[in-house]
């Protein structure tokens, strides 16, 4: 069997490639995916409930990019959403990311930004370039913040100290002195109307693009003829591990549907000191489903390994060291893009994947160095005839 592009998995950096390399070059493509689904971790379903579950943990879409959500919108209409969360600790809700309301809550009584903003310059500690997660938040907070809602959280879902992680990720987490209580501060924030399932459904559904699914690359790279790989599997495991495994961090979800409308006040709780889940999605909140039960996923963060999916690369100086061999060892690969979250090793939204996919394609057809798979006709077996 004979393909011009094969591309290792359905997520969103595999499948926006198809689209593009079908759609805009006219070229074949087969993607292949080991798992039994399309949507890589975005993946959601109804279920028994009929609740819209995500599979692979709240997936909330938020971009500040026109250009992504034009694109996105041939293949999906939207469903507008203010991501709202909460955090648990000290025995009580808290507004959370911080916030003038969590101040209030702090103090116990009404207050204004100027006081906030007063009161934070006193907690702060005067750090002029943060090094690190923990210096990020303590430079904006100070410590009494920090150890109510970062400190704890970050070592259950890291297994290791703030300071031990690139500034990005306590830094993803916006700290404001106003009364904006959302989640995320992108300015399109949205869930495809009908799910991303069906999102993923139209943008792969071109003719020029075969899925196969619970089909693993290393399986059939021997078997099938193509002329060009994008790549978006991890990249260690491409290279057979051969400087070391990438460390990943990985999670157990935990779902559990009950028989009442709603369990929580928000669509996400998280619990930063207690427990040994990070937090309680419940994505009902979301859509705004009607529907007598509904549906939890407690999230329990853990070691990656045999078993274990790989969610998260682990963004710090050593992990990125390692990923620069790996990296080198891409560059002088013929014929191959490595695109996504996994085989470029990074933490990365859904928004940024799509970018990097757009990009990959725009590098594609302009310099036109990919090669197409010139079909022996011994090798077509008639169906393809
Ligand atoms: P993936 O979605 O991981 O897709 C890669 C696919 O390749 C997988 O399906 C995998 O099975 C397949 N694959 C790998 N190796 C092989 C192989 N050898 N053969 C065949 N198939 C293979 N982003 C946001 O913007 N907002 C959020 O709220 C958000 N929440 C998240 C919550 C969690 C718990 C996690 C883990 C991620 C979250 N993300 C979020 C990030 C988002 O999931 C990623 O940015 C996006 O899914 C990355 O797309 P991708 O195509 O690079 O990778
Ligand atoms: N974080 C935290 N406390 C929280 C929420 C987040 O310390 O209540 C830190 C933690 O290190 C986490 C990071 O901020 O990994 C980014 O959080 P986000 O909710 O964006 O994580 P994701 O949804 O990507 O898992």
């Amino acid at each position: 069997m004979s393909f011009d592009f094969l591309i290792v998995g359905a997520g969103f950096a595999g499948s926006v490639l198809a689209e593009r390399i079908a759609s805009q070059l006219g070229k074949t493509c087969l993607v292949v995916e080991r798992r039994n689904h399309i949507g890589g971790n975005a993946y959601d379903h109804h279920d028994r409930a009929g609740v819209l579950v995500h599979d692979y943990g709240p997936h909330y879409f938020r971009t500040n990019s026109q250009r992504i959500v034009d694109y996105l919108s041939q293949f999906t209409e939207w469903h507008p959403v203010e991501y709202k969360i909460l955090s648990w600790t000290h025995g009580r809700f808290w507004q959370f990311p911080i916030n003038l309301n969590t101040f209030e809550e702090l103090i116990g009584r009404p207050s204004t930004t100027e006081e906030m903003e007063a009161q934070l310059a006193e907690w702060r500690v005067k750090i002029a370039n943060p090094k690190n997660s923990e210096e990020v938040i303590v430079s904006q907070v100070g410590w009494k913040l920090y150890e109510m809602f970062f400190q704890n959280y970050t070592r259950k879902q890291w297994q290791r100290d703030a300071r031990q992680l690139d500034p990005s990720v306590c830094g993803r987490i916006p700290i404001r002195t106003n009364r904006d209580d959302r989640y995320l501060s992108e300015k399109f924030q949205a869930l495809p109307k009908n799910g991303y399932t069906s999102m993923f459904q139209k943008i792969l559904s071109h003719p020029k693009i075969d899925v196969w699914l619970n089909t693993d690359y290393r399986e059939v790279r021997q078997h099938v003829r193509f002329g060009h790989l994008i790549f978006t599997g991890p990249i260690d495991e491409y290279f057979d591990h051969c400087f070391g495994r990438l460390p990943y961090r990985s999670l157990r979800f935990e779902p559990e549907t009950l028989p009442q409308e709603y369990f929580q006040p928000a669509m996400q709780v998280n619990y930063p000191n207690d427990h040994d889940f990070t937090r309680i999605v419940e994505i009902k909140h979301a859509r705004g489903q009607k529907l007598p039960s509904t549906t939890i996923v407690r999230e329990y963060p853990q070691n990656f390994g045999p078993g274990h999916e790989p969610y998260y690369p682990i963004p710090a100086p050593d992990a990125k060291a390692l990923y620069s061999k790996y990296a080198e060892r891409a560059a002088l690969e013929k014929n191959v893009g490595f695109v996504g979250r996994l085989a470029t090793y990074r933490y990365y939204n859904m928004d940024q994947i799509v970018g990097m996919a757009l990009a990959e394609f725009n590098r594609l057809r302009i310099s036109r160095q990919y090669q197409v798979s010139v079909a022996q006709p011994s090798m077509l077996s008639p169906a393809f005839l």
